[in-house]
């Protein structure tokens, strides 16, 4: 329904309007005021959709009207016409400036009348119309702008929960270094409070170290516009912690494509690291000792290789192999020889440089690679270094054992371009030192090749030796110095190689004892032994055989029941069987090597210790020993008539033994001189040269027979 207000101080033009204004359209409301002050206070609380208003009235004038009416609210657009007399063109501006929006011309005439209010009420309609449309449209439009500012918020708010519960180092950086953004595991990654960490420097937050080195990366990303490709970086935490991250720093545009922050992601890849240096660790190092492992040493003498070609340095490399390792595994047992491969490999490890690297290559081989050498003899010095280290005894569970290397040296690149080459020329070289006689060293030289193949023809021969029955004995006689009567003989063992003769024990039973071949070969000597002492003792029944035993088959055999059962095999008496021992063997495994022997003793068998003197520094040890007789080693022997030292160890040992009521012999004996020492010291027994070297079988059976050294003793 449309309100039109009318305001003419004249009442008939009043009364004419409204009445006109009525017929305009059926439901029109019009309200008539003669003082237009009344009709503003009025239109204060209603509006019309239309005023007609006379322009010359009391108190204000039409076009002031006009100029009120359109300060009230929700007036502004509300169509008001003006009626003015035609010739008073100046009210007409005023009405105009004052907001009208149109004029009748008095006297009005009827129709214009109707049709000029038909026409507005129609505008105003339409007006309204669109009004209501653009409010609504307004209201809509804001409607869905604050959703989506709220979806924005709700957004922004839930990808920061995310960013925050990330496991991962998250911030970001401006142009100047500065702070914009750290995540929550960032903060308390460095135990910073993340509200207050924008608009610092790296290096406040991260620390002085790790601070510049990342600005200094942002810088970089800044410059080039790309992000950098993953990193690797190890990041100390607020509690000292080392971790290794993988870090991304990515470029932040904004709408126009500027660089304006840089993204730093950091991913905690520690445990991943740790659990592939541990797998690279274990295919690359020896359980045992946990020095690097064959594979790592090739390796590392490859880089070397590749290093040195740059330059002319040298680098040499040394092998290192224990003495009769097997000999320790063997008579020790696993487990001690096992604590013996960790102390050395720690000794080795002291003895180096930094950049010099020790291997296992297996077994008791070590390798050490020491890198730029000035000249060969560095690599020796270091060589005697370890040698020298290594003799010292080692101390294991309160057992004391002795061991020796033997090394080899190759240098690169006079002995080898390649890592086989060097690693085989050292092992020639290594081969040498032992078979010149152990704890040595050796440097590579290039008619070693030949040496090494004739080792090689050696050992396989060697191990035909029993098949093909190349093995006797030879017997020494050993007398006693008050009867002058031989009483017994030591069997010695010869090797008839063919092609070689006669081969002495000296040059394949540290082989047999390295390769286990000693085992057989002293079972065979046991028997043979035992079989020929049986013959003897028919006519001789007092007549002993001394069998010489070794360390590696004292622990690998039943040692009781392998001397049993030669017994029992030839018939031998016990009581005509001595075996032999060295010191080593009672001092390397005192309880069972002991309670072997004394089992062994009470069937009548009896002891004596070979080569005694040579192996412990005190003989006080002696009394502890379950033997019978201690052969004074023939080293004390050959000097006793020049050496004061000698001849004072052999009486110490004469002395010693008696006290203990054990039988003295004196091994060795080449003279007249000699002999008459070891009488006039009261020794009990000889054996040596003076009266006659070893001799098969044969042979011995007519000295023994003849008994004519009885005049030689007098
Ligand atoms: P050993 O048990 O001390 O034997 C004595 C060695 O000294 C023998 O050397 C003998 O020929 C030598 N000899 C004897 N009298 C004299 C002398 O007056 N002057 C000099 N210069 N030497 C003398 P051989 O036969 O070469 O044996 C060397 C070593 O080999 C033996 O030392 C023994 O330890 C070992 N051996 C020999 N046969 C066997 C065996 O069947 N089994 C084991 N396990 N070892 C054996
Ligand atoms: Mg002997
Ligand atoms: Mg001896």
């Amino acid at each position: 329904m449309s309100l039109i207000v009318i305001v003419d101080d004249r009442v008939t033009n009043r009364n004419i309007f409204a009445k006109l204004a009525t017929s305009i359209e059926e439901g029109v409301a019009v309200r008539a005021f003669g003082d237009p002050i009344e009709a503003l206070d009025w239109l204060k609380d209603n509006t019309p959709d239309l005023v007609v208003t006379d322009y010359k009235m009391p108190n204000i004038d039409g076009a002031e009207l006009v100029r009120r009416f359109r300060q009230l609210p929700e007036c502004a657009d509300v169509p008001a016409v003006v009626i003015t007399v035609y010739e008073e063109r100046s009210h007409r501006i005023n009405a105009l400036e004052a907001g009208a929006t149109d004029f009748l011309q008095s006297p009005v005439d009827h129709h214009e009348f109707l049709t000029r209010a038909r026409n507005l009420l129609q505008l105003r309609k339409q007006q309204l119309v669109i009004k209501s449309r653009a409010t609504e449209l307004e209201r809509e439009l804001m409607d869905s702008e604050r959703f989506r500012k709220e979806v924005l918020r709700d957004n922004r708010e839930r990808l920061a929960q995310v960013i925050d519960t990330v496991p991962a180092l998250i911030s970001a950086t401006d142009k100047d270094g500065r702070c914009v953004f750290l995540n929550a595991f960032t903060a308390n990654f460095y135990g910073v409070d993340a509200a207050q960490a924008s608009g610092k420097t790296a290096a406040e937050i991260f620390g002085s170290n790790f601070g510049p080195q990342s600005a200094g990366l942002d810088r970089v990303v800044f410059e080039n516009g790309k992000g950098l490709p993953s990193y690797e970086e190890e990041i100390v935490d607020r509690a000292g912690n080392r971790h290794v991250f993988l870090t991304t720093k990515s470029p932040l545009r904004d709408r126009a494509g500027k660089v304006i922050n840089v993204l730093t992601t950091s991913l905690n890849i520690t445990e991943r690291k740790q659990a592939e240096e541990h797998l690279h660790h274990l295919a690359h190092h020896d359980p045992l000792t946990g020095l690097p492992n064959r594979t790592y040493f090739h390796d590392s003498v490859r880089k070397q290789i590749a290093r040195t070609r740059r330059g002319d340095k040298q680098f040499a490399l040394l092998l290192l192999d224990l003495d009769r390792f097997k000999g320790v595994n063997d008579v020790l047992g696993h487990h001690q020889g096992d604590q013996l491969l960790k102390a050395v490999s720690q000794r080795l490890c002291n003895a180096l440089r930094e950049t010099d690297i020790v291997a296992r290559l297996g077994g008791d081989e070590f390798a050490i690679l020491q890198t730029e050498i000035g000249r060969t003899d560095d690599a020796v010095t270091l060589a005697e270094k370890v040698i020298k280290l290594l003799e010292q005894p080692f101390e294991l569970e309160g057992q004391e054992i002795n061991t020796t290397a033997s090394i080899g040296i190759t240098v690169h690149p006079t002995d080898g371009v390649d890592v086989d080459a060097l690693l085989k020329n050292a092992d020639l070289a290594m081969y040498q030192a032992k078979a010149e006689g152990r704890n040595a060293w050796r440097v590579f030289a290039s008619d070693m090749h030949a040496i090494a193949r004739e080792a090689i023809v050696l050992e396989s021969d060697l191990r035909q030796a029993l098949a093909k029955k190349q093995f006797l004995l030879n017997y020494q006689p050993q007398i006693d110095l008050r009867s002058g009567q031989i009483i017994g003989a030591e069997a010695l063992l010869r090797w008839r190689r063919p092609g070689s003769g006669l081969v002495r024990p000296a040059e394949f039973l540290p082989l047999a004892e390295e390769n286990g071949l000693i085992v057989p070969i002293n079972e065979w000597v046991l028997i043979e032994a035992c079989h020929q002492a049986k013959r003897w003792s028919k006519d001789h029944p007092d007549f002993r055989i001394a069998v010489n035993l070794s360390p590696v088959q004292f622990r690998k055999q039943d040692i009781r029941q392998h001397v049993l059962d030669a017994l029992e095999k030839t018939g031998l008496d016990p009581r005509s069987l001595e075996l032999e021992l060295t010191e080593s063997i009672l001092m390397q495994n005192p309880e069972s090597a002991a309670s072997d022997v004394r089992f062994l003793q009470e069937k009548g068998i009896t002891f004596s210790i070979d080569d005694f003197g040579v192996g412990y520094s005190s003989l006080s040890y002696v009394k502890n020993l379950p033997v019978d007789r201690l052969k004074i080693d023939q080293g004390f022997i050959r000097n006793v008539n020049t050496d004061p030292n000698d001849a004072a160890i052999v009486r110490a040992i004469i002395n010693l033994g008696h006290s203990l009521n054990l039988k003295i012999m004196a091994e060795g004996v080449e003279t007249a001189e000699q002999l008459a020492f070891v009488r006039s010291e009261g020794c009990d027994e000889v054996q040596g040269f003076y009266f006659s070297p070893p001799v098969p079988a044969e042979d011995f059976a007519f000295l023994f027979n003849q008994q004519n050294l009885l005049a030689r003793t007098a």
